[in-house]
This record gives C-alpha cells, structure tokens and sequence, in this order.
C-alpha cells in the first residue's frame, strides 16, 4: 500500500480505532520506528518456568518497583540492608526517560511546579536534602534549585483547537470567569499530598467532578469538552468519571489566580528526580530484575524474582516488602492482597518522541495542547522551551491518553508502530502549517499498559495500608489512593516505609 493511499484511509481514524486492527502494516515511513512496552511480561512470567533457582540471598528489605514511589523509600534506607527490583532495562517507570545521539527526553511524566509552604513537610524536606528546591522566602514558596529548566511563562502553553489557536483549552468567556471564580474559592485548601487535605473537604470525593459543577454552573457542551481534555491529561479520566476532589484539585491546588507559579521541566522530565533519588545508593538498585511471587514465610517473605538478563531466578529471604509496583498484578505475585485493589481503573498511555533536525520557527510553546477529532490525543510537547542537550535537534513529544477498555490492543503497537507516528505526524504537520516528515530522523513509542489510576469517586484518601494483612508488608506508588503526581508518589514512598512495624 502506497503512503499517501494509507493517509487517506486513515485520517478520519482515531488512535483507538487503529490499535483494533493490524491490516495497517504496509505503510512504509522514512524514518525509524522504536517501541518501548512491558507487554512481553507476561511472556517471560512463562517462559521462566523453566529458569533455574540460581542462588538464594537475604536483605532487610525488598522493594518492588523503580518509579519515583520506590526509589523515594528507597532514600529512607541509606546505608541499610535493602534491594530494589525493577523490571524494565532502566529505572523510572512513568517517569522514564531516554538518550538518543546525545538527545536527552522525557518518555513519561515531563514536569512539576514550584510548591507552596502548607505542602507536606516530609516531601519538602527530602526534595531540600537532594538539592532540588529551596525554599524561598519573599514568595513563602518552594522552587527549583536549578532555575535553567524553568519553562519561561509566557511560553508555557496555548490550545490549537482544530486548526484555531487560543490561549486556553477552556473557552472564554463568561462561564469560564464564574468557573475560575468558582476553583479560586478552593485555594490554599487543596494541598499536597492529599491526605493532608482538610476532612471538611472530603465530601468532595464522593461525586463527580461533572455533577458537583452542574449543580452550580450552566455548562456548554465546548467547556465540558474542554474540562474533559484537562482532567484526561492529568487524571486520565473525563470530567464525569472523576471526583470533584480530583478535578478542583487540579485547578485549586496553587495560587494559580494571584501568582505566576514556576514550572520545571529539565530534559529528562521528571526523570531528573529519579536521578538525584539513585545517586544517594551505590548499590541496592537492580534493573531488569522481575518480582514474580511473593510468599509470607517464618517471620518474613520469600521473595522469587526473575534476573531477565541472566534467565534465571533468585529467591531473596527478605524481613520486609515495600510494593511500589503497578497493583492490578498483585494477582498473580501477592494474590491475597488483589482484592484490596481491585476496583482501580488505570488509562494506558502512549508517548511518542519525534527526534527532528530543528528547522521549524521558534520559539515555540512548551505544552502545544491540541483538541482534534481523536479525544485520547493530548497535544505534544516541544523541547525548544526547554534546556536542549544538542544544538540543531528537537524533541517533539506527544501525548495520547487511552480508555482502559484499549489495553488490550496494546498488543498491537509494535505491528502498527508506523502507522502511528504517521497518524501523530498528520497532527503535528497541521499545527505547523507545514510537512515535517523531511526534519523526522527517529520516533520513539513508549506504551504503559496501566499508566495512571483514574481518581473516580470515592477512589482518594482510601490508603490500603491502613487495611492490609501483612504488617510488614506495605505498599507505595500513585494507585494507592493517590493522585497520579510526583509529589504524591513521593510521600507514598515515605509513607510505605513508615508504615512498617519496627
Ligand atoms: C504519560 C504520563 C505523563 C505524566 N506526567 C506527569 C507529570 O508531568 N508530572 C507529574 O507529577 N506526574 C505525571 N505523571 C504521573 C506519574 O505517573 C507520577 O508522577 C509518578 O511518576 C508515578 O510513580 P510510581 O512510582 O507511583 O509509579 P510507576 O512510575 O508506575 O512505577 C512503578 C514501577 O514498578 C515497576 N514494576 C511493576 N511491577 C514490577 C515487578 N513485578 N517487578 C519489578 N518491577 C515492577 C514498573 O516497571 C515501574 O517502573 C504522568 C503519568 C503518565 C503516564
């Protein structure tokens, strides 16, 4: 099938509609395609059956899990007897990031903002201690240490909504003012974590975000939308299947209606986290290393964990266990404690990074928020607002946010991996009024099965460890009640190894 015959077919196609099927292959691109996915985890869980039981070790305490939750408790442990697992070739998890010729990326979680002084002092305190923030006295707020990764603020972000640019995603307007006037009500009692939050605010995690707002505002179908794509883009849920605890939250918790509130994104997105988090170990941290059983044992676990590059297993007597891993697959390593989770709902992600020799105009916007046909497209990210790590290259980073029910057509990326940067390339090309196929020199896809946990009602303040069976056993990582964020990944993290008994 000629290229130009595939656009055609495909152009009214959303990116769910293309995972159902495979029939797409013939289209050919001029550039590289490199998918990133954990989908073959089920496959090794298998095939290492057949591996053989290599040695047996002993650690205080085993983490599962390299994202921010696990390496934030693993900063707790230095200098203690501890081993962290992760399962992917380098540690991260949604907040990973790659190199290519030089070029730094992130693949995943891309930024945060500067936090205001009635956030947890636990957080604080560890992000002080790793020297990147400082608290700054003439704002009463903490920002980042290193200021050259602060997005400048005029060039943050603007909406390109189909084909007509515009300040915001939501539209202006009067019912936009009353909205504002609305969140601004809430703020300063939106804190982070959440836990913190205030009891004479939880009644809002038990509705909707959409009913809690039609109780108050005549919405049009153009602000629901626009009140849709910003809950997908940080909750992966739409306004009406997430709580209004989530949804004020995102526009409540900073002084967004009085101040200009820093944002920073270094190269590596929040991988610059992960960074300065394993630096504090020299040893301890274990990549591709897979936790496949964990059974409670004597006074402690007995801990079976796949060495992928080695093909074989190690069995680790460990006193403590603090999961940081994604828990819908606590059915299979810890099946007792499914049940605790089982009603979370988590968005699949795909991320595509478009390594481009730079001609385009510039300066451009940071988050170029995009509201096209296709709901799960989230817009893209341009590395000219950024620190860039070699002069003449560009990282375009874009965004698509899935419903849980295509998580099963993940599975199909690797077949289609063309067709969807082509499909990505369409939009990009209509954003700057031209065909940049000629600057793409390579495109990276990562795919993230469970991605984020969509904050629904009743989902938050709902921690598990409160309720779980094994006391040494604890759990952290963003789908235990949290927000999908790096400051709440952080104190779950923290919290996990507070937890523990002892
Ligand atoms: C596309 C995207 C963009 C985002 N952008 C932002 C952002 O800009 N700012 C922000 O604050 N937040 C953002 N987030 C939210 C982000 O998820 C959190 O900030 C945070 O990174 C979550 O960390 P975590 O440790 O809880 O989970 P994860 O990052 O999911 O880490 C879990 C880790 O456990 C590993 N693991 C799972 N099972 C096993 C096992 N059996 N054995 C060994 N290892 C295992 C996984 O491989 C993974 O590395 C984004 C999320 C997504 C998906």
């Amino acid at each position: 099938m000629k290229r130009r015959k595939f656009i055609q077919l495909s152009s009214l196609a959303t990116l769910p509609l293309l995972l159902k099927s495979c029939d797409w292959i013939g289209a050919g691109s001029d550039f590289e395609v490199t998918v990133f996915t954990d989908i073959h985890t089920g496959h090794l869980l298998f095939e290492s059956q057949h591996y053989p039981l290599e040695k047996t070790e002993t650690t205080e305490t085993l983490i599962v899990g390299g994202g921010i939750a696990g390496l934030s408790a693993a900063s707790q442990l230095k200098g203690k007897d501890f081993m962290l697992c992760e399962l992917s070739d380098d540690l991260g998890g949604t907040s990973s990031w790659h190199e290519y010729n030089g070029v730094t990326f992130a693949q995943g979680a891309h930024y945060d903002l500067a936090y205001p002084a009635n956030y947890g002092d636990e957080v604080l305190g560890l992000l002080e201690s790793l020297d990147i923030v400082e608290y700054q006295k003439w704002k009463d707020a903490w920002s980042f240490k290193d200021s050259q990764y602060i997005v400048t603020h005029r060039r943050k972000s603007q909406c390109f909504d189909h084909g007509v640019l515009r300040e915001e995603v939501l539209p202006n307007g009067t019912l936009r003012e009353d909205f504002y006037k609305i969140m601004s009500t809430y703020e300063g009692f939106m804190t982070m974590p959440t836990r913190l939050i205030d009891s004479a605010y939880h009644d809002l995690n038990r509705v909707s975000f959409i009913d809690f707002l039609k109780g108050k505002l005549n919405l049009s179908p153009e602000f629901i939308r626009g009140l849709d794509y910003h809950m997908l883009d940080d909750w992966g849920g739409t306004a009406s299947q997430v709580s209004a605890l989530a949804g004020v939250h995102y526009f409540a918790c900073r002084p967004y209606y009085s101040q200009v509130v820093d944002l920073f994104s270094p190269p590596q997105g929040n991988g610059y986290f992960i960074e300065k988090m394993a630096a504090v170990h020299k040893e301890g941290l274990f990549t591709k290393h897979l936790v496949k059983s964990i059974v409670e044992k004597d006074d402690g676990f007995e801990v079976d964990v796949i060495d992928i590059e080695r093909k074989a297993i190690k069995r680790i007597n460990a006193d403590k266990v603090i999961y940081a891993g994604q828990k819908h697959a606590l059915k299979y390593i810890l099946p007792d404690q499914y049940s605790l989770f089982e009603a979370n709902q988590y968005a699949p992600w795909l991320v595509l990074n478009f390594i481009i020799n730079d001609e385009l105009p510039r300066p451009g916007y940071w988050q170029n928020e995009m509201l096209t046909e296709d709901q799960t497209f989230m817009g893209f990210v341009d590395s000219d607002m950024q620190q860039t790590t070699v002069a003449g290259k560009r990282v375009l980073t874009a965004y698509y946010c899935l419903p849980p029910e295509s998580r099963e057509d993940l599975r199909n990326v690797e077949a289609n991996k063309q067709v969807i940067a082509e499909k990505t390339l369409e939009y990009l090309n209509q954003y700057f009024k031209r065909d940049i196929r000629s600057l793409v020199e390579h495109v990276y896809i990562k795919v993230m099965g469970h991605a984020m946990p969509i904050p629904g009602p009743g989902y938050l303040l709902n921690d598990k460890n409160a309720i779980r069976k094994h006391k040494n056993l604890t759990f952290a990582g963003v789908d235990n009640g949290r927000l999908p964020l790096l400051f709440e990944a952080v104190d779950s993290g923290l919290e996990a190894v507070k937890f523990r008994k002892g």
